[in-house]
C-alpha cells in the first residue's frame, strides 16, 4: 500500500511562536531523553499522544519519543535502559515510575519487494520492524492527529499528513486507506473509538464507515492484546464516552458477545441505566484519583448476562444461591476466553456476584459475616448500584447502608422470641420508602 511516495513529501512545519507547546509542559525525563539522543548525534522527536494532547491544552498520559537511533543505540546511551519487544523492539528508559518509550523510526513496508509473507491472508501486518525515516515512520502511524512531530532542535512541530488541521476540526482520520489499515492492525477500529470517546473527536466518515464490517477482523487479535485496549477503554476516566462509542460502532459486541446479546434484546430498562451508572461511578473515581479495577467495571458489563441465566436456572428448580454460582462461573469463563481476563480478576468477580445473593439474608449472624468478607465493600458497592437501576429494594440498600457505616449489624431484624414484628411494617407502601432513602444520597 502506498499513500503517497514518503520521499517526495516535504512536511508543514510549525514553529515554536506558532504553536502552544511549551518545554515546561513535558516531563522532565522525557526532555532528559530528548536532548541526550540529540547530543549524541541522532535525531529525536516528541510524537504521538503527548503532542497531540500538550497542542491540545491536554495533560498527556505518557511521552513517546521516535529517533533515528537503533535500539541498540539507544542502550548505549541510558544505563536505565532495557530493549524490549519481539516483533518490534523498542528502548524503555525508565526513571522511577516513569516510562519514556523511545522508538526507531519504522516503515510500513515489506523488507523487500519478495517479501510476501508480511501481511496474513486477511492483510494482517506480522511484521513491522523495518526501520525507515522520519516520513516513513509519519506515514505508518495510525491516526493524522497521532502523527506529529516535535523537534527537539528547534522546538517546531512537523507535519507530513495534515494532523494540525484534523485537530483543529477535531478529527479522527487514519492515514492512507482505511480498510487497509484496519485489515493491517484491527485493533486500530478500537482505537478509533478510544480516541473518540476520550478527546470528543469525530470520526471521519471514511475511517468510519469500513469499520462495521470488518469487525470479525478482531478475531485474528491475540486476546491479551483486547484486555490491554479495554483496560484503555474504560479505565482512564471517559469510560461513558467509549461504551457509546463501541456500541455505535458495533465494536462492544465482539468485546462482550454475551452482553451485548442481552442488551439488544432491551432497548432500555435498568440493565442500560445499570451499565451507564456503572461507567459513571467508574469515571467519578479516576476523577478523583481513586483506584479503579477491571474486576468491578467486568463485573457490571457482565452482570445482565449473569443474572438473566441465572433467573433461567432459578426457573428450572436450581436455588438461587446455586444459580447465581454457576451462571457466574459460566458467563466468566466465557469472557476469559474471549478476552484474556486474567483469573486474578475473574475470581473476585465471581465472588462480588455470589454475594449479591447473600445480601438477601438478614437472618442472625448473616450480615455480620458478610459484612466481615474481604470482598464486602466492592459488592455492596456494586449492590448499591444495582440499587440506583431499580433493581433492588430501596430498603434493602438502605439497610446495608446503615450497617456498612456502622461496620456492624445494630439490631438483629428477626423478632426476638415473642415479640411480634410491627404490624403492617413490611406493608409499607413502597413508594413512601423509596422516597425516603433517596434523600440522603
Ligand atoms: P495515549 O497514550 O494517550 O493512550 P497515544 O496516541 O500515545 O495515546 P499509544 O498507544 O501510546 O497511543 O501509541 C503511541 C503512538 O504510536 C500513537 O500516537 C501512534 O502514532 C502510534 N501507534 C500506536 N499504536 C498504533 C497502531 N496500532 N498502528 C499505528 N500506529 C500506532
Ligand atoms: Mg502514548
Amino acid at each position: 500500500m502506498r499513500i503517497q511516495e514518503p520521499s517526495v513529501i516535504s512536511p508543514v512545519i510549525i514553529p515554536r511562536a506558532e504553536h502552544n507547546i511549551s518545554r515546561s509542559r513535558i516531563s522532565e525525563n522525557a526532555l532528559k531523553v530528548l536532548y541526550r539522543l540529540k547530543t549524541g548525534g541522532y535525531e529525536s522527536y516528541l510524537v504521538g499522544g503527548g503532542v497531540r494532547d500538550l497542542l491540545l491544552g491536554r495533560e498527556p498520559k505518557d511521552f513517546d519519543v521516535a529517533t533515528n537511533a537503533r535500539p541498540e543505540e539507544v542502550h548505549a546511551l541510558f544505563r536505565n535502559c532495557r530493549v524490549i519487544g519481539r516483533r518490534f523492539r523498542l528502548a524503555h528508559v525508565q526513571f522511577g515510575r516513569e516510562i519514556v518509550e523511545v522508538a526507531t523510526f519504522r516503515a510500513n513496508r515489506p523488507v523487500d519487494d519478495r517479501d510476501v509473507h508480511s501481511n496474513d491472508v486477511t492483510g494482517r501486518l506480522l511484521r513491522d520492524n523495518t526501520y525507515g525515516t522520519l516520513e516513513e515512520d509519519a506515514f505508518r502511524r495510525d491516526f493524522s492527529v497521532n502523527a506529529l512531530y516535535y523537534d527537539i532542535r528547534d522546538f517546531s512541530v512537523r507535519d507530513y499528513v495534515g494532523g494540525l488541521p484534523d485537530l483543529k476540526a477535531g478529527v479522527l482520520r487514519l492515514i492512507g486507506d482505511p480498510e487497509t489499515r484496519y485489515r493491517e492492525d484491527p485493533v486500530r477500529m478500537l482505537r478509533a473509538a478510544r480516541f473518540a470517546a476520550k478527546l470528543g473527536f469525530r470520526i471521519h466518515p471514511d475511517t468510519a464507515a469500513p469499520i462495521a464490517r470488518l469487525v470479525p477482523l478482531l478475531a485474528g487479535v491475540p486476546a491479551a492484546r483486547l484486555f490491554e485496549e479495554i483496560l484503555k477503554l474504560f479505565l482512564y476516566g471517559f469510560a461513558q464516552q467509549a461504551y457509546q462509542q463501541l456500541r455505535q460502532y458495533g465494536l462492544f459486541g465482539h468485546l462482550f458477545p454475551r452482553s451485548h446479546t442481552v442488551l439488544n434484546t432491551e432497548a432500555q430498562g435498568f440493565p442500560h441505566v445499570f451499565i451507564s451508572r456503572a461507567l459513571a461511578n467508574t469515571d467519578a473515581r479516576v476523577l478523583e484519583d481513586k483506584p479503579v479495577t477491571p474486576t468491578f467495571l467486568f463485573a457490571a458489563l457482565l452482570w445482565e448476562p449473569v443474572r438473566q441465566q441465572a433467573d433461567t436456572l432459578a426457573a428450572q428448580g436450581t436455588p438461587a444461591a446455586e444459580a447465581l454460582r454457576r451462571a457466574a462461573d459460566e458467563v466468566v469463563s466465557e469472557q476469559i476466553g474471549q478476552v484474556a481476563l486474567p483469573r486474578r480478576f475473574a475470581a473476585p468477580m465471581v465472588e462480588i456476584y455470589q454475594m449479591q445473593a447473600r445480601f438477601l439474608q438478614r437472618e442472625g449472624k448473616r450480615p455480620q459475616r458478610l459484612l466481615a468478607h474481604p470482598r464486602f465493600r466492592a459488592a455492596y458497592d456494586f449492590m448499591m448500584l444495582r440499587a440506583e437501576a431499580g433493581e433492588v429494594d430501596p430498603e434493602l440498600a438502605a439497610w446495608w447502608t446503615r450497617i456498612q457505616e456502622a461496620g456492624h449489624v445494630e439490631q438483629p431484624v428477626t423478632p426476638m422470641v415473642g415479640e411480634a414484628r410491627p404490624a403492617g411494617r413490611r406493608r409499607r407502601s413502597r413508594r413512601r420508602r423509596r422516597h425516603k432513602v433517596s434523600q440522603p444520597a
